[in-house]
């Protein structure tokens, strides 16, 4: 069966085309633009999806960017699919579940009226999703749809740790708690770690996954159920990221406003997209500008790196206490798959606990490998993050049977 995944946003929407035969990836590619004056399709297909084909054109809504995709899919040129009718289902990544959704499902009216329900949860993304499903509704009818929640994968957090200690009235009127994100990838990522570690003998029930790109959060994880998560409410609380600050004192943000004489809503914008790893550097958001600058001398970009280790090292410190032990460190994504220098700094100082990192195995980049001694009593490993095919595996077993 083939499954169309779709992650849309306000301006653009991302899709790949898997064969579950063999979970391969048989084309790709990004609308962007959409409901600009002038739009631009890249579509990737052939072998390893290196080829390319750009469409340059207008995308009055998502709807006429998914009747191009689907062109695109079936073009006989550049196409991969016969028709689109090969399609079996299509699944959407969906931001915020609230507490609605403990896990992904079918979309049918009441699904949709659930994600509406969360707008005000996830404002900027929720409306998106929602255009990429309703636009799939209207140029592929029949075709079973399911959606994936970021946060779904949270939901088994108990009480104590997803309240903020504000008044309950927040809690009960206006759902303000701690929800977390990146749950499609943390539930991957720890269901692979925790099948890789029987198979080698050890021990899966206390695991963290660092979950470290450009967006960054952490998850404890025992017997495979997530007990805490680093984001909050949005995805601003945490540890510091590629352009968010993570943690602040709230009393920053007035501090700020006042002293700037801007608005609250631009002083979080300044917290959520100027902040991070670019904004202590000065130099970048991205993490091998910012360890280049380092090595360079530049104090700012090390200090960068430093607060980054530093913040992340606390959590896990953190989430060992609250775990009552631990097993195993997992890294993943951009950052965790492909930066051993920085998950070397993060892992620094953490002997105490039983981690000890073998310096030539974690010279590896983006393959699955054990990257701390044999016999360390807490294990450490790269596990590859993949999104998209855990939304594809979702998609097929909820509607393989329908
Ligand atoms: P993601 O959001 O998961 O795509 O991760 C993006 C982040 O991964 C960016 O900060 C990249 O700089 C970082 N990244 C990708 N490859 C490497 C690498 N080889 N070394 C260090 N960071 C990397």
């Amino acid at each position: 069966m083939k499954i169309l995944v779709i992650n849309a946003g306000s301006s653009s929407l991302k899709y790949q085309l898997f064969d579950m035969d063999d979970n391969s990836v048989i084309a790709k590619g990004l609308a962007e633009r959409i409901g600009m004056e002038s739009g631009k399709l890249t579509h990737k297909y052939g072998e390893n999806t290196k080829q390319e084909y750009v469409v340059e054109t207008q995308f009055k809504d998502h709807t006429s960017a998914i009747q191009l995709v689907l062109e695109a899919l079936v073009d006989k040129d550049h196409g991969v699919i016969a028709d689109v009718s090969e399609i079996g289902a299509v699944g959407h990544r969906v931001l915020h579940g609230g507490d609605k959704f403990t896990a992904s499902c079918i979309i049918d009216d009441a699904c949709k009226q659930a994600i509406k329900d969360c707008i005000p949860l996830g404002p900027l993304h929720n409306p998106a999703n929602l255009m990429g499903i309703e636009a799939c509704e209207a140029v592929m009818a029949g075709t079973p749809q399911v959606a994936v929640f970021d946060t779904a994968f949270h939901q088994t957090m108990p009480p104590k740790a997803f309240m903020y200690g504000v008044p309950m009235k927040y809690y009960k009127e206006h759902a303000v708690r701690r929800y977390g994100f990146h749950g499609t990838s943390h539930r991957f990522v720890s269901g692979r770690a925790i099948e890789v570690l029987k198979a080698h003998g050890q021990k899966a029930d206390k695991i963290i996954v660092c979950h470290l790109g450009n967006g960054s959060s952490l998850s404890a994880v025992v017997d495979g159920k997530c007990v805490d998560t680093s984001m909050g409410l949005t995805p601003l609380e945490g540890v510091l990221m590629g352009t968010r600050s993570g943690n602040v004192d709230p009393a920053v943000v007035e501090f700020i406003a006042n002293k700037e004489g801007i608005s609250v809503t631009d002083t979080l914008n300044m917290l959520n997209k100027k902040s991070g790893l670019l904004g202590i550097s000065g130099v970048s958001s991205d993490m091998r500008d910012v360890n280049t600058a380092a090595n360079e001398g530049n104090a700012d970009a090390r200090l960068a790196l430093d607060m980054w280790a530093y913040g992340i090292r606390k959590y896990i410190g953190s989430y060992a206490a609250a775990m009552g032990g631990l097993d195993a460190i997992i890294f993943t994504a951009g950052i965790g798959e492909n930066d051993a220098a920085g998950r070397a700094n993060v892992l620094k100082g953490l002997e105490f606990l039983g981690v000890e990192v073998d310096e030539e195995a974690n010279k590896v980049r983006g393959k699955e490998a054990m990257i701390s001694k044999p016999g360390s009593k807490v294990v450490s490993w790269v596990i590859p993050t993949n999104e998209e095919l855990a939304i594809a595996m979702d998609t097929l077993e909820l509607t393989a049977s329908k």
